[in-house]
Order: structure tokens, then C-alpha cells, then sequence
């Protein structure tokens, strides 16, 4: 049987907090799929295809990693693309009881798929996508936050 696993999140936009989850997950599992999700209450600041788009750019050498998109449960995504797994990051204690809330109520919809949990490279233990548009915006230093091209995309959603 092989090993799929869901790797759900905004990354809105994708940093390399977020690529280094992926490509630790992607060692590990058969096939990854990272999946934008399109339900989120959070007012983004890409649309669903600009981060897909993003998502695609900086995983495209990695040949187990697929991008997509769902709404709704995250369960029932996770079962139409016959994954057994679903991924999550873990950055600091912080993460940890909401992590916790998602991973038992997941786990009561559906307990045949487990959720892993990775550990980020503690140089991006501080790092997330709000962080990196706050500083983005203010015409901040994000190159050791986000790849080129997510900067790039963040210049122009900035009108620079
Ligand atoms: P969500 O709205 O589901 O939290 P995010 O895009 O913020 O979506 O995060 C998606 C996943 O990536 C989550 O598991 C989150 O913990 C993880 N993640 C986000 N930023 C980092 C980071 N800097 N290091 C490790 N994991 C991260």
C-alpha cells in the first residue's frame, strides 16, 4: 500500500516555513498532496489559484508533490484522494492545543486517517504567512522568508 498524505493549509501565501514541512513530508510519504483551503473564515490576500500558482512554482522539483484545492472537510478531501495521512507543521507550544482540537475532531469524523505532525527548522519557528505580509507590506526585508517569487508576488499585490 502506498503512503499518501494531505498537506492542508492558507498559504496565503506559502513560505519556507511551509516548504520546509513539505519537503520533509514528501521524504517520507509516497505522495503529498498540498491542498489550499478554500473555506478558510480568513479575508486572504491571494485567491485560491494565485497561491495555488505560488505552491506549484517552488515544489516543481519535487516529483511526489501534487497541488490542489478543497472546501469543506478536510477528512472527506482527504479520503477522495485515498490519503491516509494528513500533515501539519509545528512551529512552536503555541501551535500545539489548536493542532490538538483539529487532529481529535478529525479523528472522530474519521479515525482511519492519521495526522503526522513535523517539526519546522527552528530558523522559521517565528515565521508565518501574516508575519511575512505585515512586514511585506511595509516594504521589509522578506528574501530569507519567502522565495523569490512569492516576493515577487507579494511586490505586486503591494504595488511595487
Ligand atoms: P492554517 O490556516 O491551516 O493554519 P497555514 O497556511 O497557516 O494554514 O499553515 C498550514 C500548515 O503549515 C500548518 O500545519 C502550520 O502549522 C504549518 N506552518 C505554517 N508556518 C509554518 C512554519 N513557519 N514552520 C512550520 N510549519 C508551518
Amino acid at each position: 500500500m502506498s503512503s499518501i498524505a494531505v498537506c492542508p493549509g492558507s498559504f496565503d501565501p506559502i513560505t519556507y516555513g511551509h516548504l520546509d514541512i513539505i519537503r520533509r513530508g514528501a521524504k517520507v510519504f509516497d505522495m503529498v498532496y498540498v491542498s489550499v483551503m478554500n473555506n478558510s473564515s480568513k479575508n486572504p490576500l491571494f485567491t485560491v489559484e494565485e497561491r495555488m500558482n505560488l505552491i506549484k512554482e517552488v515544489t516543481k522539483d519535487l516529483p511526489n508533490v501534487k497541488v490542489d484545492e478543497h472546501s469543506g472537510l478536510l477528512v472527506e478531501y482527504a479520503k477522495a484522494v485515498n490519503a491516509n495521512a494528513i500533515i501539519r507543521g509545528l512551529r512552536a507550544v503555541s501551535d500545539f492545543e489548536y493542532e490538538m482540537q483539529i487532529t481529535s475532531m478529525n479523528r472522530v469524523l474519521n479515525d482511519e486517517i492519521e495526522t503526522f505532525f513535523i517539526m519546522t527548522n527552528s530558523q522559521y519557528s517565528f515565521l508565518s504567512s501574516s508575519i511575512v505580509k505585515e512586514v511585506s507590506k511595509y516594504n521589509g526585508n522578506i528574501s530569507e522568508l519567502v522565495p523569490p517569487i512569492v516576493e515577487m508576488a507579494l511586490n505586486k499585490k503591494f504595488n511595487r
